[in-house]
């Protein structure tokens, strides 16, 4: 496996490059969920390209930016053991020099749910998503559906920009209790883990209650927000049921539906997601 630091090097590494590539961005500190992107790269193409790059435009100036954790050299081996070929690990001052001023908005679908609690998030994801893929040549790039709305933006700015890679989404991973894997789960104490719970329980009564034949987003926001209101170590930031693709808010649900969420426990915030009538 070929570690890269700066642009340059990656074009020239690329640049002769036969057969598909497979593009897998990270902000480090791996687990399993990513490991399932890294996997399905590896198997629908010739080159797997996976980057490490914690993205500080993404982070709001009172988000965890600073405190987001980082392990290099165990990401490193991770990668090295799914036999990924090339490794992008850049500095921020690679990535951001000092007089940058172009930004990607995708307008609309970045104020909604995640863009409501975090202003300027997707404006970053989008940026850093687009030089990722004008830097690195891929067919296809995957990213997980535990960021339901990461992969909405990204499509839209792929299709509206023409961006060349094709945007695929690998379904999220659990724990066996239901807990999304999240690189920030290492910060949730024994308490605060087990009350995380109820995330995965509030999507699973949506799931039921759909299963049930409810079809009115409202019933199944109340029923989910009872859920989350009675774990009294947990705040809740939304609770949405959407169009899967339009992210507009629903009060029927007579398609594909995202059912999505966000809430604190302690200091740490959570999100999550199913999607209804797939
Ligand atoms: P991150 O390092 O948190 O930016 O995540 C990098 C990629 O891994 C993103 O596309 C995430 O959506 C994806 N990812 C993170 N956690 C999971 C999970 N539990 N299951 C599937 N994909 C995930």
């Amino acid at each position: 496996m070929k570690r890269i630091l700066n642009v340059a090097d990656m074009r020239r590494a690329l640049a002769e490059v036969r057969g598909s590539v497979g593009l897998v961005p990270t902000m480090g500190y791996l687990h399993a969920g990513h490991m399932a992107l890294v996997k399905m790269a590896r198997s629908d193409n010739d080159l797997v390209v996976a980057t490490i790059f914690v993205n500080p435009t993404q982070f709001g100036p009172e988000e965890d930016f600073a405190q987001y954790p980082r392990d290099p050299e165990r990401d490193l081996a991770m990668l090295r053991k799914e036999k990924v070929d090339v490794v992008f690990t850049p500095e921020a001052s690679e990535i951001y020099p000092e007089d940058f001023c172009s930004y990607v908005t995708v307008e609309g679908l970045s104020d909604k749910l995640e863009g409501a609690f975090r202003p300027g998030h997707f404006r970053g994801v989008a940026t850093v998503v687009a030089k990722l893929f004008n830097i690195i040549p891929a067919d296809r790039a995957y990213f997980g559906q535990k960021d339901a709305q990461q992969v909405v933006v990204i499509r839209r700015m792929a299709r509206d920009l023409n961006l060349r890679p094709e945007i695929i989404a690998v379904p999220t991973v659990r724990e066996p209790d239901g807990l999304a894997l999240s690189s920030r789960n290492i910060y949730l104490d024994g308490e605060e883990r087990q009350a995380g719970l109820v995330l995965y329980r509030a999507l699973s009564l949506a799931r039921e209650m759909y299963d049930r034949g409810e079809r009115r987003a409202t019933e199944i926001r109340t029923a989910m927000r009872g859920l989350l209101d009675a774990e009294p170590m947990v705040q809740t930031d939304y609770v949405t049921v959407s169009a899967a693709e339009s992210l507009q808010e629903l009060d029927r649900i007579e398609d594909r539906a995202l059912v999505a969420l966000a809430a604190r426990v302690g200091r740490i915030r959570l999100i999550d997601n199913v999607v209804l009538g797939d």
